[in-house]
């Protein structure tokens, strides 16, 4: 895992995004920020159980269909399974090393 600060690849009221293996946050306050990080790093897990690709089509898939069901666009990206894991548990900082394989099904 690579943290980099930059500002310019985060969308507009997004603190950071993960493309495995790098985790890119909007600012040096961030990476100071364990919850932020740690939300990250449920993502990391997530795409890496995902062999990387397949996450980001699934997330494009349920993004898209959740923006129907809910024809809201934030809500429709709070609602997808892999936010709801990281948002759910990121105020855990030990929530990764009792978390089990593929564990946002869950969050379906
Ligand atoms: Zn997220």
């Amino acid at each position: 895992m690579i943290v980099i600060v930059f500002k310019y690849l985060i969308p507009k009221g997004f603190r950071g995004i993960t493309l495995f293996p790098f985790i890119f946050l909007f600012s040096e306050n961030e990476k100071q920020d364990l919850v932020v990080l740690n939300h990250e790093k449920i993502h990391i897990r997530q795409q890496f159980e995902l062999l990387i690709f397949p996450f980001f089509l699934w997330y494009l898939l349920e993004f898209l269909y959740k923006w129907i069901l809910f024809k809201d666009k934030k809500k429709a990206y709070l609602n997808i399974s892999f936010e709801r894991e990281a948002y759910i548990n990121e105020k855990d900082l030990h929530y990764l090393k009792q978390r089990s394989f593929w564990s946002f099904l869950n969050y379906f």
